[in-house]
Parts: C-alpha cells; sequence; structure tokens
C-alpha cells in the first residue's frame, strides 16, 4: 500500500504524491524561543520526525524546513523586562531547543531558518502585498485584508457567516473568535533599536508580524508550493490560515499540498499545556525527575495516533520506559543467542508478516501506535520460542529485521547516535575525496551543510575529527 496521509484540507486519507516524485519538500513550524519548550511542543517537534523518518523509509528524498521563530511579542515583552536585545534574550532558548532535539533524537532538519535572519524576503513579500493591495497601512503598521481573500478559512473549515470580519489586531496570537485583519509588520517602537528589533523596509522601519515569517521563509527555501507543511493543531487558526492567505496572495500558487495536524498533549488532569497558561511541564524537570530521555520520546511519538490527545502521567512514562526495556533486552537476547541448526521456518514466516503490518501501519497516516501492536505480539512469540530453545541463523536474522524496521521510527534501541555517526563518517569521506580531487568548492559546501546540521570538523593530523555545536544562523548562505 502507498502511503496515506490525513489532509486536513481534505478532511480525508489521501495517497501521499508530490509535486516531484520521490522528493518532498516538507515545513513545519518550529519553536518560538521566548522560553523552554515544554513537553506539548515537544510532542509536535518528535510528530515532525516521525514524518520525516518514515518519509524516508518510503522511499522520499527530503527537504525539511523548520523555522526559529526569534522575535515575536512576548520576546519583545521578556527582552524589554530583561534589559538585554531580543539576540541576547533568545539565545539560551535556541540552544536548548536543540539539546531538548538531540536527547529526544529528532533528527536535525535540512534548514533551521531563524526569523530575524529573514527580513529582506518578508520585506519583499509584504511589497507585494500592498502593490496589489491584499494588504494596507494603517497608523504605520501594515495589515493583510482579509476581506480580498474568499478562500481565508478554507483550512479550519471556518464559518464565516458568524463572525465579525474587518476588525484589525495587531498582537501576533489572537482570540478564535473572530476573523481579523492581522499585522504583516509593526511600526518601530521606542525602545526597538535598543532591543535590536527594528528594520528599515520601504512602507516605515518596524518589525515583522509573526505570520509572515513561515510564508517568506518556507519560500526561500522550499519554493511556492511545499508539498507538505505540519504543525500543532492549535496553530490552525489563525497561524495557518494567515500563511495560506499571505503566500498564495503573494505567488498566486497553492501554497501547501497537504496540511498535517498533530493534537495537544494534557496534562494529568487533562488540561492542555500551555506556556501562556502558566504551569507547563519541559524536558529538563522529567530528566530531573529521573525520567530517560527516551522513554518520552516513545511515549510521545509511539503511546497514542499523532491526531489523538495525549495525557502527561507518570503511570505513562513509566509505560513507556517498560515497552523500551522490552525491546531492547530482545535485541540484546538475540544478539547473545548461538543460532542452531534448527527449523524456524514458522518464526522466519510470523517476522515477515508481522513487518508487513508494521509498514502498513506506518503507510496509514503514521499509525505507530497500531505498528507496534503487531510489534509486541511478535517480540512475545520470539522470547517463547528462545524460552523452549535454539533457533536457526534466519529466525535470528528476521527477528533483528524487524527489530531495525522498528528503530529506524522509534530509534531507542541503541545508545550513542549510530544513525547520525554513518551518515556523518560518510560525508566527510566525500570532503576527503573533493579535496584531493581539488574541488574546493564542494568541500567547502560539504563542511557547510554539516555546519547547518549541527556538526563542526576538526582538521587534524590524525585525520578529520568532528564534534556537535549548536546551530546558531542556520541556512544563510
Ligand atoms: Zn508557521
Amino acid at each position: 500500500m502507498p502511503l496515506r496521509l490525513h489532509n486536513t484540507l481534505t478532511g480525508s486519507k489521501d495517497v501521499f504524491e508530490p509535486q516531484e516524485p520521490g522528493k518532498a519538500r516538507v515545513y513545519t513550524c518550529g519553536p518560538t524561543v521566548w522560553n523552554y519548550a515544554h513537553v506539548g511542543n515537544l510532542r509536535a517537534f518528535l510528530f515532525y520526525d516521525l514524518l520525516r523518518r518514515h518519509l524516508q523509509v518510503a522511499g522520499f528524498r527530503l527537504t525539511h524546513v523548520m523555522n526559529l521563530t526569534d522575535i515575536d511579542d512576548r520576546i519583545l515583552d521578556e527582552a524589554t523586562h530583561a534589559g538585554v536585545t531580543i539576540a541576547e534574550y533568545t539565545r539560551p532558548f535556541a540552544e536548548a531547543f536543540f539539546e531538548d532535539m538531540r536527547a529526544l533524537r529528532a533528527q536535525p532538519a535540512e534548514q533551521f531558518p531563524r526569523a530575524t535572519g529573514h527580513i529582506p524576503e518578508m520585506v519583499a513579500m509584504i511589497s507585494v502585498l500592498l502593490e496589489h493591495e491584499y494588504a494596507y497601512v494603517a497608523d504605520g503598521d501594515v495589515y493583510f485584508r482579509i476581506a480580498s481573500f474568499p478562500r481565508y478559512g478554507e483550512l479550519s473549515h471556518l464559518d464565516r457567516a458568524g463572525l465579525r470580519v474587518g476588525v484589525r489586531v495587531a498582537r501576533d496570537k489572537y482570540e478564535k473568535e473572530s476573523v481579523s485583519d492581522f499585522a504583516l509588520w509593526k511600526k518601530a517602537q521606542p525602545g526597538d533599536d535598543h532591543l535590536g528589533s527594528a528594520w528599515d523596509a520601504p512602507f516605515g522601519k518596524g518589525r515583522p508580524g509573526w505570520h509572515i515569517e513561515c510564508s517568506a521563509m518556507s519560500k526561500r527555501y522550499l519554493g511556492e508550493t511545499l508539498d507538505i507543511h505540519a504543525g500543532g493543531v492549535d496553530l490552525m487558526f489563525p497561524h495557518h490560515e494567515n500563511e495560506i492567505a499571505q503566500s498564495e496572495a503573494a505567488n498566486g500558487k497553492t501554497f501547501a499540498r497537504v496540511w498535517l495536524h498533530s493534537e495537544h498533549l494534557a496534562d494529568a488532569t487533562g488540561a492542555k499545556m500551555s506556556k501562556s497558561a502558566g504551569g507547563f511541564t519541559t524536558l529538563r524537570d522529567l530528566t530531573a525527575a529521573g525520567h530517560d530521555p527516551l522513554a518520552v520520546r516513545f511515549f510521545l511519538i509511539a503511546s497514542a495516533h499523532y491526531r489523538q490527545k495525549l495525557r502527561l502521567t507518570d503511570d505513562a512514562l513509566h509505560a513507556a520506559a517498560e515497552q523500551v526495556r522490552r525491546l531492547r533486552d530482545l535485541l540484546q537476547r538475540l544478539s547473545a543467542v548461538r543460532p542452531a541448526d534448527v527449523d524456524s521456518q514458522e518464526l522466519v514466516e510470523t517476522a515477515a508478516r508481522a513487518r508487513a503490518l508494521y509498514r502498513d501501519s506506518l503507510d496509514d497516516d503514521l499509525n505507530l501506535p497500531r505498528g507496534l501492536g503487531h510489534v509486541f505480539d511478535f517480540v512475545r512469540e520470539v522470547n517463547s520460542a528462545l524460552d523452549r530453545g535454539p533457533i536457526s541463523e534466519a529466525g535470528v536474522s528476521a527477528s533483528l529485521g524487524l527489530l531495525a524496521d522498528v528503530d529506524a521510527h522509534l530509534d531507542v534501541l541503541k545508545d550513542g547516535e549510530p544513525g547520525l555517526a554513518a551518515e556523518v563518517e560518510r560525508l566527510i569521506a566525500e570532503r576527503e575525496d573533493a579535496r584531493k580531487a581539488k574541488d574546493f568548492a564542494r568541500s567547502d559546501r560539504i563542511r557547510e551543510e554539516l555546519r547547518q546540521r549541527g556538526i563542526a570538523l576538526e582538521d587534524s593530523k590524525d585525520g578529520v575529527r568532528w564534534k556537535r555545536i549548536a546551530v546558531t544562523e542556520a541556512g544563510r548562505s
């Protein structure tokens, strides 16, 4: 069965067919670095990771872009209180985000562009919107005119009839009860220069609104039409509606063909976790309480389907840790077993069936929990076969094959970062070849590609070594 994804636009599970066969252009809304990410944010980010990994398993070449919002109302408020620039204020939270992603083994996106590094792209898009009267200036701010875009609301299936249209809002986040002309650009305020949050533009000195960054940066790195745009369900309205309006009005093309939305994480009381609402749990809180980041990873991606609500409780985290342990125990047992000359045909066939059912589940809108149901059925069978006596070489390798399939998504079986190390070593070897061939442009490109993925190379007399670095200004070339 081909890969099917639940598209919010159509409301149905559709076969995934990118514009260019075999190539997936994916944009996902990343963190606003005004604070640590809470576990609810991490659920969305790990959903992106599951999507990334399965697109690759399904044979697609991937370009995945995830933005960092490093300017918005809350960042300005906090930086003002702290008496620092917005760059100084956001730096530790951006670093913490990358640390969390590494601890949770989220594969890095190909690009992590930051809003403040892409002001010219945003200014250009706003200029086009003004020119074609999709936007207007009011009191020095620039607003998108909702009434100029009749398709507004199609993604979230908004009933526009009962809503007040034409109200203006300047705040980056606003209430979901009204459809409002939203700010593309906000006039500079006294103090903005001091915060490092004001830029020149033909329509006046100021700073971008929140929504325009995703439209401008996705276009810069992925073109006018995305194959997939994903985000948490709370971003669907107004953020994603606004992205569609800006991009389609400016480019005259479909913005994203497939929209995927992941559900909320609720806290133990059942309330949606949210930074703005106060009480929220970070990965740091969970590890300080003794939870393994990989159990947290398993809990967030595997204990519920991404479109179902999930509740964070201690019991659920312990159950996740237990399932990770069962998989690791089986891996260890299979690695230690001495294969015997016996007939394990039945086990081999059971493994093949489990692998097929697992793959079908993932192809069915990334249903990892259902897939794991089949896997754990098999884990019980192979454990009892091993209890009964030795199994054949073919039985061992079929079982290991299933574990490898599962770990392509889960990535919890081994310590360290096995997939990453192999990938980095391959790129280093490629760079060495380029240097031997005196193709220094290519060798520099590979070094830059690694840098953008958070890997620094050090040339030493013993050869090339690599280490992890915080990704700072990715994506500017
Ligand atoms: Zn966005």
